[in-house]
């Protein structure tokens, strides 16, 4: 979506969905808007999340928070405006952020003394509160995270990919030592991973970032890193060690065991509503979204088919509903007055995993017919037939196979778009032609990733330790210090 279309009013009347191949950008703008996840707002850069789109934020939002509880995190809040000579402290971090700051200068009619930052991050007033609340080792660790907005002033606009506000958890944790932090890091881009995986139903490569993409002020950024379908990377996380920079910019003390005063090493990590961008473009079809079943709003679609003059399907779905309803299913009954063929075409485009199909020969039969999205039509296992009394038994390993196969898919498709590459010619075509994650030694100079960069618009996603046998940089020859995947990237 280029800024002009976004200037035109109201959303851009989608009647179809393009192919997805040809053009993943038409295709994924047509699908994010037909489908109802957003709508483009009056406000230049932001979008309007509606309903069905919330709902998937919501599910993604008790999902991670689930994972945060259970790795010690507790919630709190902290304020949108920052004052500006706070947010100057963190040199690399005011740095970095400049850019993308928006700033309040005026409340009502007067004029303010000191500009205040809208949050591009919260690392600032955060670290600020936390030298107020920790004073001894006793205090330590500290692990709080934020449901929070923040704005970054961007040019383009692209729903969950790219916007001025977007949602987002931002985690900020304070420990007494290096290592505690470096922990709790990789922990949480554990807990990233997984959550990708088992509720995403995205693979990612986890490593740590290049020194030139690190989080400003860190002393280590870590990474998740998904494929899309057009071949270009797509960061969905990340966690940065911050070491003691924060702590010695916001003046965050203890007093150790050992009465020394010392500086606490803090954490930062987050993921955004980018990791739904990520879900949409990697997951949907020629048909519009197929959603995994654990973010998908709505679960289950139950639709009867029914003809003039027999409402009986009508009241037997309705019937059903409640009853799954009951046993812990997010289920829709599908009731408007429209033909089933209309209804199953929409009910596909919108993404439900299941759609549960409700006719009069069904009823004489005691059962129902349960179709999975993630299947072709016709592909063997798509519809199933299912007694009514075993529908709330079945349908939760029906999801976990829809979960199963959305994953496998995309599985499948990053495997054989990552290229383990030797010959620098070779590796230069590939990063060139965005054929997916090129996996290398790499010498991890700054130098030799911005020349890639020039040649190629390609940069490293992340990294990880050398293998066995690994010598050379593939790039441009040095010695090698770490492999690298190279990408083109959102
Ligand atoms: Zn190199």
């Amino acid at each position: 979506m280029s800024d002009e279309a976004f200037h035109t009013k109201g959303d851009p009347a989608v009647k179809e969905i393009p192919p997805k191949a040809p053009d993943l950008s038409a295709w994924y703008t047509a699908v994010t808007l037909k489908a109802e996840l957003v709508s483009y707002s009056p406000v230049r850069g932001c979008v309007v999340l509606r309903p069905y789109g919330f709902g998937m934020w919501e599910n993604l939002q008790r999902e991670l928070d689930a994972r945060f509880k259970d790795t010690g995190h507790e919630n709190a809040y902290f304020p949108l405006l920052i004052p500006e000579h706070l947010l100057m402290r963190e040199a690399e971090h005011v740095e970095g952020f400049a850019p993308e700051v928006a700033w309040v200068t005026q409340g009502g009619q007067e004029t303010l003394t000191e500009r205040l930052a809208i949050r591009p991050t919260s690392e600032v007033i955060i670290g600020v509160m936390y030298a107020e609340w920790i004073q001894s080792h006793r205090d330590l660790p500290v692990l709080i995270n934020q449901w929070a907005n923040v704005l970054r002033w961007e040019k383009a606009t692209r729903p969950f990919l790219r916007t001025m506000e977007f949602l987002w958890q931002e985690g900020h944790t304070a420990h007494a030592t290096a290592g505690e932090a470096r922990e709790e890091t990789l922990k949480m881009l554990e807990v990233y991973r997984e959550f990708a995986e088992n509720v995403a139903a995205l693979p990612v490569y986890a490593g740590a970032k290049s020194a030139s993409e690190r989080f400003p002020g860190a002393i280590e950024t870590y990474s998740i890193e998904a494929l899309m379908p057009d071949g270009k990377a797509l960061q969905s996380a990340t966690s940065h060690d911050l070491g003691q920079n924060f702590s010695k910019a916001y003046d965050i003390t203890f007093t150790g065991a050992d009465q020394q005063i010392q500086h606490v090493h803090t954490t930062s990590w987050g993921m955004s509503w980018r990791m739904l961008g990520a879900v949409i473009m990697a997951h949907g079809d020629d048909r519009g979204l197929r959603l995994p079943p654990k973010l998908a709003p709505i679960e289950a679609v139950i639709v009867p088919i029914v003809k003039s003059g027999d409402d009986a399907p009508l009241q037997k779905a309705r019937e059903i509903g409640a009853a799954l309803k009951k046993a812990g299913y997010r289920v829709r009954v599908d009731d408007r007055d429209q033909k089933p063929g209309w209804k199953f075409a929409e009910w596909e485009m919108r993404g439900v995993p299941l759609r549960i199909e409700i006719g009069a020969k069904d009823l004489e039969s005691g059962s129902v017919v349960v179709v999975r999205r993630d299947l072709a039509r016709g592909e063997e296992g798509q519809k199933t037939t299912v007694p009514v009394g075993n529908l709330a038994a079945e349908l939760r390993p029906l999801l976990s196979a829809v979960h199963d196969s959305l994953y496998a898919q995309a599985k499948a498709f990053l495997d054989a778009h990552t290229f383990r590459v030797s010959d620098r010619a070779e590796f230069f075509a590939k990063c060139a032609d965005r054929s997916g994650m090129i996996d290398i030694p790499w010498c991890a100079r700054p130098e030799c990733e911005a020349y890639v960069k020039a040649e190629t618009s390609a940069t490293t996603r992340n990294t990880r330790p050398l293998e066995p046998g690994d010598a050379a940089c593939v790039a441009c020859g040095e010695p090698a210090k770490v492999r690298a995947f190279f990408a083109q990237s959102y």
